[in-house]
């Protein structure tokens, strides 16, 4: 028995808090290029991608403090309930030659244009998109899905999706999970902001833009919108994690497999999982006792 996982937590670098979904006055967000930029700056992240619809946003004069990357999130296709599928282009060299909006354009081959892009593809969103798993398993090359999404939570209660991730896991897929804002900073009554309500934390070489996308690609993250997970190591078949007080710590894994522990008062801050060996993947998820959660990449099982 093999565990694979690139661990960020045993690598020598920078923590970096970063959101990959995000849109500006230029397509339906409401906030300026520079205000977005700002409000997440003002809140310590440290990169951004602006991933207006059907439209590359990439601002000449780079700003201070935050790294860029270019990105794009594009709507086409139609899935099984009628709705487009949204895709993230991260770090594109520029911008897609597809159609925005158009249900006929094939969803892979906009994924395939981002890789040609040199970029990062990822689908938004699965639940919000009322996407089922066979519309998840009939693409492929995508490095990841969203598993949270702050816009879609607090507008619809349809920002989580690791029902959809679990679903294409144990169905063989290797995908990162990524929690982002999807930030529109739209206002109406009951709407908190939905800046700052998920990030995920890379794990770089160091503070650029090429190190924090390499990282990125190698699934050297964690998402979250609210814990912190502060080690994660691997030793003789066990999987030990550390974390900022919770009130459970669960390793999540195939169908009837995986265990939760959850303090029975108080809270928790460590756990540890032995794999027995059935499992083909085991992923960490944590949640405060407000409700607010942490989520590992997945760790692989080879027999
Ligand atoms: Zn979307
Ligand atoms: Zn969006």
């Amino acid at each position: 028995m093999k565990l694979e996982f690139n661990n960020p937590w045993t690598l020598e670098g920078v923590w970096l808090k970063g959101n990959l979904h995000a849109h500006t006055d230029r397509s339906d967000g409401m906030l300026t290029v520079k205000e977005l930029i700002d409000a997440y700056r003002e809140r310590g992240y440290r990169f951004l991608s602006i991933t207006d619809h059907g439209m590359l946003t990439y601002p000449h004069e780079k700003p201070r403090d935050i790294l860029l990357i270019p990105g794009e999130e594009i709507s086409v296709g139609t899935s099984s309930a009628g709705t487009r599928f949204h895709i993230l282009a991260i770090n594109i060299e520029g911008e897609l030659p597809v159609e925005e909006g158009d249900p006929d354009e094939s969803p892979q081959r906009v994924i395939d244009l981002t890789l040609r892009y040199g970029g990062l593809p990822i689908v938004a969103h699965p639940y919000w998109s009322g996407f089922n798993l066979q519309d998840l398993l009939s693409l492929e090359n995508y490095i990841g899905i969203e598993i949270y999404n702050t816009t879609c939570e607090l507008n619809r209660q349809r920002g989580l999706s690791t029902v959809h991730w679990d679903g294409l896991l144990s169905n063989g897929r290797r995908l990162y999970g990524f929690a982002g804002d999807d930030a529109h900073m739209e206002r109406r009554p009951g709407l908190p902001p939905d800046i700052g309500g998920a990030w995920i934390m890379v794990k770089a070489e160091k503070p650029t833009v090429e190190a924090v996308v390499d990282a990125i690609s190698r699934g050297l993250f964690y998402s979250s919108n609210g814990p912190e997970i502060r080690g994660l190591n691997i030793e003789d078949g066990a999987i030990h994690v550390e974390t900022s007080p919770v009130r459970w710590i669960s390793f999540v894994s195939n169908p009837t497999l995986g265990l939760r522990y959850t303090a029975v008062r108080g809270e928790i801050t460590e756990a540890e999982y032995r794999v027995t060996g059935d499992e083909t993947y085991i992923r960490i998820e944590i949640s405060d006792i407000y409700g607010r959660k942490a989520w590992t990449n997945p760790i692989y099982v080879e027999a």
